[in-house]
């Protein structure tokens, strides 16, 4: 089976190849930086993070963009309430951020681009629509988004456009819009609101416009995939085709991938039904960090995650059973005689493990199916310990596992650590979150002086101990 996915427009499973063989392009809504992350936004980040991982595992060349929202209504409300400056404010929140996705061990993006970073961009979008017919001013100096000059409007959530934006919190008290299922594109300036001057005229980007504009900007008018949760489809998603089709006349996306829910005890996890989980919160609750990510990755990201606390303990004794055959694994290595029977065994069955682990894979990410493979790699991997492998045969074995983990990332990290270092690496993440980056070198060499060698990859910070270790 070749790699394919499930594309939300066409409520298709296609093959997916491609638009550019240099590079695939991967855009993903990221976070609105005012407030802490909770573990309901983490299982679309790390279903994005899979996704990018097996792309890469596959031999593609991908670049990855997660943008970060840093002007909102929500964020101008919770810094006026804090009386801190916005940027302050939106500064101290992208550092949990970077911190949590570094915990969990997520890919590093090839960029993070923020909102009022690209202001330019976002002008220059929506002055193609007003030059195109697409946007309209109003009295107040506000622009939006012309719905009837754009008929294919509702394809992606196959919406009757007559019945659209019903229940949605429409501001048709501040905005004099000519119909009320038009979205904002530039929002007027008013007393005491950050504003951008400009050829628009004093004001700030709507919401939905700087996915557009950060996309289109690090990937071109036409790229690959576009990832986000289930719930941005309608309108968040709508309303970026629109505008971007609208603006360019060319498809905007290759294929649209969405993010189930995470529910807790038949709930959706929402900060409105005041359920959340909070990644940092968990971790600071002594949540190891590899069997939360386990947890919110195991579940097939089109299929809704049922997370309890049952959830954390079960990730936490599937890693430690991980541990244990890594364990048991690296101390075989040295091992030169055993039985070769067993040693051909355990090539065979890393080869049949990759190829299990593969085609779950390729299937849209069939991430329960690619788990499977791996555990009972671990449990009949056990049993070729038991009939006396040699390290041979465990290196075959630690091999594939190391493949694997390149996409799930759950593998313990190597060896044990000397006394003090755990609080450095620890100081370290922290410091590299908040851009210390003097602080961060000088923790690197006092880690170094110490026997731990540490690198810093997509997956953020990994180390290792000094000299020849498995
Ligand atoms: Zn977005």
């Amino acid at each position: 089976m070749s790699l394919q996915f499930r594309d939300t427009l066409s409520g298709e499973t296609r093959p997916f190849t491609p638009l550019n063989s240099a590079q695939v392009g991967v855009y993903s809504c990221g976070p609105t930086i005012y407030g802490p992350a909770h573990i309901g936004n983490f299982r679309s980040f790390l279903f994005a993070d899979t996704l990018v991982r097996w792309l890469r595992a596959s031999g593609h060349t991908v670049r990855w963009v997660v943008n970060l929202t840093d002007i909102d209504d929500k964020i101008i409300r919770a810094a006026a309430v804090e009386g801190v400056a916005i940027r302050e404010l939106t500064d101290r929140w992208e550092a949990v951020f970077r911190a949590d996705m570094a915990a969990l061990r997520m890919a590093t993006p090839d960029e993070m681009p923020r909102a009022t970073e690209h202001i330019a961009e976002q002008i220059a979008l929506v002055q193609q629509l007003l030059d195109r017919g697409h946007a309209y001013r109003t009295d107040d100096g506000s622009i939006f988004f012309k719905i009837s000059s754009w008929p294919a409007y509702g394809k992606l959530a196959r919406l009757d456009p007559e019945a659209m934006r019903v229940g949605e919190r429409v501001e048709a008290d501040e905005y004099s819009k000519d119909d009320v299922r038009d979205f904002v594109l530039w929002k007027a300036a008013k007393p005491g609101e950050p504003s951008w001057d400009g050829p628009l005229g004093p004001g700030r980007p709507g919401w939905h416009l700087e996915c557009s504009a950060m996309s289109m900007r690090y990937l071109g008018e036409s790229f690959d995939l576009h990832t986000g949760g289930i719930d941005l489809v309608f309108p968040h998603h709508e309303d970026e085709i629109a505008q971007s089709e609208a603006a360019t006349g060319k498809p905007f996306v290759g294929t649209w991938m969405h993010c189930a829910h995470l529910h807790v005890s038949g709930d959706k996890m929402s900060k409105s039904r005041g359920n959340i989980s909070r990644v940092s919160d968990l971790l600071a609750g002594g949540a190891e960090p590899r069997a939360l990510r386990l947890a919110l990755i195991s579940a097939h990201y089109r299929t809704n995650l049922n997370y309890n606390d049952g959830s954390l303990t079960a990730a936490a004794s599937a890693v430690a059973r991980i541990d244990a055959f890594v364990a048991a694994l690296s101390a075989r290595l040295s091992i030169t005689s055993g039985d070769a029977d067993a040693d051909q065994r355990a090539a065979a069955l890393a080869a049949e493990s990759w190829t299990r682990f593969t085609k779950a894979m390729d299937d849209d990410l069939a991430v329960p199916e690619a788990l499977a493979a791996l555990f009972d790699l671990v449990r009949d991997g056990n049993r070729l310990l038991d009939a006396n492998c040699s390290g041979t045969g465990a290196q075959s074995l630690i091999d594939v596992l190391e493949n694997i983990d390149g996409v799930l990332a759950v593998l313990p990290d190597r060896g044990t650590l000397p006394a003090g270092a755990e609080a450095l690496l620890a100081e370290r993440i922290a410091a590299r979150a908040a851009k210390d980056w003097a602080r961060s070198d000088t923790l690197r060499d006092e880690l170094a002086n110490l026997g731990v060698l540490v690198e810093d990859g997509r997956d953020g910070q990994r180390w290792r101990l000094a000299g020849p270790q498995v």
